[in-house]
C-alpha cells in the first residue's frame, strides 16, 4: 500500500516463516507495517528501501488491516510485533534458536531477559545489549552479537531508528537469520508500559489507548488523517 508491501499472514504463518528463515542461509528482516511508518516512508527512501527488502512485513497497526481492505477487499489478521516477538522467543525456546536482544534502557534490557528466560525456560539467550550506543561502540557491539552465534536478534530502538540499524549493520552479521524491529515491546517485556487492556484491543482500539496514556504520542499520530486521505486517495485512483 501506498508503496509499501503487506505480507498478509496470521500468527502461525509468521511462525512458520520464521522457521524457514532459521533454515535458510541469509539474513532476513521482520519489520512492522503500521500507518505511521507507511507514512513516512513517502520521505525517507532508506526506510522504504529497508521496508521493500524486508522477509516478512507484518500487519502491526489496526490502520494497515483497514486499508488493506479497502483497497484489496481482503479481510486479514492483524500480528502486533509485540505479540509475535514473545511467540518467536516461545518457539525458540521449544526449537533451541539462539536468541539476542539490543535495545532499550540498561535496566529495562536486563529486565526483559530476565522475564522472557522465566516465562520460556530453556531459552537460549546468548546475548543482550542496550540500545544506548555510539558508532564508535558499534563495531565491538557487532562483534558480540557475531560471537554469540545468536540466529535470532531482536532489535528495540524505536522506528525509523532500528530500521535504519538494521540496513546497515545486518549485512555485518555472520550467522543471523531473522532480525525482528520490535520497537518499545522490550519495555512491554519488561512490565514498564502496559498494553492496551483487552477491552481496547478486541474493540480495535489499542492506538487509542496508548493516545491517552502516552499523550507524548499524540504528535506522532498526526500522520493517521493523512495516511486514511491517501488510502482514499489510492483507491479512487484504482493505484494503491
Ligand atoms: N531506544 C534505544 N536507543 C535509542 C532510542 C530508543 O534503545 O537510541 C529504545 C527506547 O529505550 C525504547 C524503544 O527504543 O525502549 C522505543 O520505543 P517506542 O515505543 O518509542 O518505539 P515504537 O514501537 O513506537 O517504534
Amino acid at each position: 500500500m501506498l508503496g509499501v508491501p503487506v505480507d498478509c499472514v496470521d500468527m502461525d504463518r509468521a511462525l512458520s516463516a520464521v522457521d524457514d528463515m532459521v533454515a535458510g542461509d541469509q539474513p532476513r528482516t521482520i519489520l512492522a507495517v503500521n500507518p505511521e511508518k507507511v507514512m513516512k516512508a513517502q520521505n525517507d527512501p532508506v526506510l522504504s528501501r529497508a521496508l521493500n527488502d524486508a522477509g516478512l512485513l507484518i500487519p502491526d497497526g489496526i490502520g494497515v488491516v483497514y486499508a488493506v481492505r479497502t483497497l484489496w477487499g481482503e479481510r486479514i489478521a492483524r500480528v502486533p510485533g509485540s505479540e509475535l516477538m514473545p511467540a518467536i522467543c516461545a518457539r525458540a525456546a521449544e526449537r533451541g534458536y539462539k536468541v539476542f536482544l539490543f535495545g532499550a534502557s540498561r535496566e529495562v534490557n536486563d529486565q526483559a531477559v530476565v522475564k522472557l528466560r522465566a516465562q520460556y525456560p530453556g531459552i537460549q539467550i546468548v546475548g543482550h545489549h542496550d540500545g544506548y550506543v555510539d558508532e564508535a561502540g558499534m563495531p565491538r557491539l557487532i562483534e558480540a552479537i557475531d560471537m554469540s552465534g545468536a540466529q535470532i536478534l531482536f532489535v528495540a530502538l524505536g522506528s525509523p531508528k532500528q530500521e535504519l540499524w538494521m540496513e546497515k549493520y545486518l549485512p555485518r552479521l555472520h550467522h543471523v537469520r531473522v532480525c525482528q524491529g520490535v520497537g518499545g515491546t522490550f519495555d512491554v517485556i519488561a512490565g514498564r508500559v502496559r498494553r492496551a487492556p483487552a477491552l481496547f484491543r478486541n474493540a480495535n482500539l489499542e492506538w487509542f489507548y496508548r493516545l491517552i496514556t502516552e499523550p507524548r504520542r499524540a504528535l506522532r499520530q498526526v500522520v493517521l488523517p493523512q495516511f486514511t486521505l491517501a488510502v482514499f486517495r489510492a483507491k479512487l485512483s484504482s493505484r494503491p
